[in-house]
């Protein structure tokens, strides 16, 4: 009888992830030019099913810009109907969400288990957290920052030598759910350091003179939702008294006061700010974390995807940090040394003005909390394959965002504070 029930779990495991559920849906991006654009668009929103991959509401569309948005199969017909009969300009980014979702899992590696190669699921990245640790005792460390609203642990991963006083670097992964790139890049940047430790002279400083936190996947709960029931998942997996809506939008919530302006207030959006600051388990964990270790946290990274964007604050408000020119000058720096690989281009900029003013990301909370080099990455792609990128591109990318990471760590290290 379990031996059957684990069959079952298995087989609709693999159908979710092979995609079956998205068969027919499209994405879509259209080009806004102006308000009325903009309005059309709230139009369409209120009545049919969107679901918005970029920006991430339908709140957060602003003149001069694309808009990226995932159609149910049912629906596209209608919405199609409507961008032509109101001369909205777009284009079909996927034209069969499942076939690219049936795609991503293009990797070579025949491995079965952990590979940083493959998107590895929560159960293989737990275990691996512990290996890696206990293979590497004089690099890493590992620990638990909290539990989740299922109960599942966070763990924390201290990379570095251990010595008195080291600055340190925090960079976590998986905010967002269904952003599966990043997760496999924190693992990414563990392997990296422990592997070039003693070999190559940058890491090799780094980790003596730095620590590096790395939380792998901040949304666990959210995150194995996308494994086992919806890959396009983006919240946490929390619920609230009175609302039958699941889940809120981890980056809104670490927000205070005017940040809420701009977040959603209603519980079945995708961008729901949750009803207090630091209300989710999860945001609570890491914002307790951080606060308990802001004499050595120097940066703060955290790890999105998709749009090839590197934002600073502020996101929440078109205010300027006071370091703005420093911050700037840096990314710009980081992004051009990021290029240098595959040549791939991004772009920068304080959040709000480079793509919309939204409830200000981890790295506005970050930011105001005293920490001056905070950054938010959108890695790849830009919109080719979106949240479905190919385990086939885990490797160029990864390989390309090191570059950035080890670019940050050097100026941090090159100006103490
Ligand atoms: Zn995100």
């Amino acid at each position: 009888m379990l031996a059957l029930l684990v069959l079952v779990t298995l087989a609709l495991a693999s159908a979710h992830h092979s995609g079956e559920h998205f068969e027919g849906q499209k994405v879509f991006r259209v080009f806004v030019e102006d308000e009325n654009h903009i309005n059309l668009l709230h139009a369409l929103a209120n009545t049919n099913q969107i679901d918005f991959w970029k920006p991430d509401s339908v709140t957060q569309i602003k003149p001069h810009s694309t808009v990226d948005f995932r159609v149910e199969a049912e629906d596209i017909s209608t919405v199609e109907n409507f961008l032509e009969q109101n001369e909205l300009q777009y284009e079909v980014l996927i034209s069969n969400l499942r076939s690219i979702l049936e795609a991503q899992f293009d990797s070579q590696v025949r491995a079965t288990g952990h590979s940083y190669e493959k998107y590895n699921n929560w159960e293989t990245i737990e275990a691996w957290t512990q290996q890696v640790a206990s293979e590497n005792p004089d690099l890493i460390s590992r620990s638990a920052i909290g539990t989740t609203f299922e109960g599942r642990t966070m763990y924390l991963l201290k990379v570095g030598k251990p010595g008195p006083n080291k600055p340190a670097i925090f960079m976590d992964c998986g905010f967002h759910a269904r952003e599966w790139i990043s997760p496999a890049f924190c693992q990414w940047f563990v392997r990296e350091a422990v592997r070039t430790y003693g070999r190559e002279i940058h890491m090799t400083e780094f980790l003596e003179k730095l620590d590096f936190y790395v939380l792998p996947v901040f949304n666990i709960d959210g995150y194995v939702y996308t494994w086992t029931k919806n890959r396009m998942w983006r919240k946490t997996r929390s619920t609230y008294d009175g609302t039958k809506c699941i889940g809120t939008d981890p980056t809104e919530i670490l927000m205070l006061g005017g940040a809420f302006i701009m977040s959603s207030r209603s519980p079945c959006d995708e961008t729901y700010c949750g009803p207090a600051a630091e209300s989710e388990k999860e945001t609570k964990a890491l914002a307790n974390f951080i606060r308990n270790n802001l004499s050595s946290i120097k940066a703060y990274l955290t790890i999105h995807s998709y749009s090839q964007m590197m934002l600073y604050p502020y996101s929440y408000d078109y205010k300027l940090t006071e370091n703005n020119v420093e911050l700037n000058a840096l990314a710009k720096a980081t992004v051009k040394e990021l290029a240098t690989l595959h040549g791939t281009k991004y772009t920068y900029g304080p959040g709000a003005t480079t793509i919309y003013p939204a409830a200000g990301g981890s790295d506005d909370w970050a930011y105001d909390q005293g920490i001056k080099y905070s950054f938010t990455f959108e890695l790849r792609d830009k919109g080719r394959y979106g949240f479905a990128l190919p385990e086939s591109k885990i490797r160029p990318t990864c390989e390309e965002t090191m570059l950035a990471i080890k670019h940050i760590a050097n100026y941090v290290l090159e100006h103490p504070y």
